[in-house]
């Protein structure tokens, strides 16, 4: 239930049922004309009674709250449009807007995702299944709905606090961190998890999601930040938990080109099934298709990294994609 992160900032959880991340902590900031929610839940039944319940407790209702998205993702943008009602604001970047915001490039962005995943090896069967399975199709917000842009370095006031955008491309291409330098507090959405390692995949027209994602671990080394927090599970020493996360994709690469040099020609599908996994699951053939969307998400965008710098080769052959060491 809520607890109290400092003067009138909450953290309020909402339980994200069958998946892994277990829990989105969402951040009510009160006072000032309007409270501020940082992050919302999915657009389901179990999540809308956790955070509806919640704010009550607050005396907040559907319309009560704007709300600040720290990126796109169906867990955190779910309930934006039912939180702010219809006098309530949606902020949101304007790089995750640019696929957010319109239903027209949500559905060519999917289209061109999914046929990315096809000329990868995806079996073709699986990503139709991702329509009804995935929680970004079926638990999302709906779009075209009116919402507030923001760039890098924008300032924010919430109540007594300031609120910083820190653009931080990489788990999406427009994810932002919120900095109160005067409380040396950052939110780091999902950025900096503790817990487990953010997902980080390829994004059709944003290239070199990785390369952007530790170039922003990076950025926020700079900020002398004492509180952390992580929009999933717990928080910790946020300069120690950068060094992990680099060190662990250092560790993913030099796997991937290890199994590319003993399989010249392989694809990303067949060679995500040949990486370590932290799932439940006795082998690739039983990963449930979510897990194995996400596992070769972040498998292509290891290959994506590792061939824009060379060390690896893709080519395509009858128009599948095909992975060789230089
Ligand atoms: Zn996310």
């Amino acid at each position: 239930m809520a607890e109290q992160i400092m003067k009138n900032i909450y953290r309020l959880p909402v339980t994200l049922e069958g998946s892994p991340l277990k829990e989105l902590n969402t951040y009510l900031i009160c006072g000032g004309k309007r409270n501020l929610l940082i992050d919302t839940g999915y657009r389901t039944e179990s999540c809308r009674k956790a955070l509806f319940d919640q704010l009550a407790l607050f005396g907040l209702g559907p319309g009560d709250v704007d709300v600040l998205l720290t990126h796109l993702h169906a867990d955190h943008s779910g309930l934006a449009t039912e939180a702010t009602g219809s006098t309530g604001t949606i902020y949101i970047s304007k790089q995750d807007s640019s696929i957010f915001g319109s239903e027209y490039a949500w559905q060519q962005y999917r289209a061109r995702s999914d046929e990315r995943m096809r000329r990868e090896g995806f079996p073709q069967e699986l990503i139709a299944a991702m329509s009804y399975v995935s929680p970004s199709r079926s638990a999302a917000a709906p779009r075209n709905v009116p919402h507030v842009c923001l760039q890098d370095g924008e300032v924010l006031q919430a109540g007594e606090y300031t609120l910083q955008c820190v653009l931080t491309p990489g788990h999406t291409p427009g994810h932002l961190c919120f900095w109160m330098e005067e409380q040396k507090t950052m939110f780091l959405g999902d950025h900096v998890l503790f817990d487990i390692s953010p997902n980080i995949t390829y994004w059709d027209g944003f290239e070199d999601a990785l390369g952007n994602y530790l170039q922003s671990l990076e950025t926020i080394r700079a900020y002398d930040v004492q509180t952390a927090l992580p929009a999933h599970r717990g928080s910790g020493q946020m300069h120690q938990r950068i060094d992990g996360l680099i060190a662990h994709h250092d560790r993913r690469l030099q796997e991937t080109v290890a199994i590319v040099h003993e399989n010249p020609g392989i694809n990303a599908y067949d060679l995500a099934g040949k990486m370590r996994w932290r799932i439940r699951a006795r082998n690739w053939q039983e990963f449930p298709t979510m897990q194995k969307w996400f596992a070769v998400g972040e498998t292509i965008a290891h290959l994506d990294y590792l061939v824009l710098r060379g060390q690896l080769q893709r080519r395509e052959i009858n128009g599948m994609a095909a992975y060789y060491a230089e």
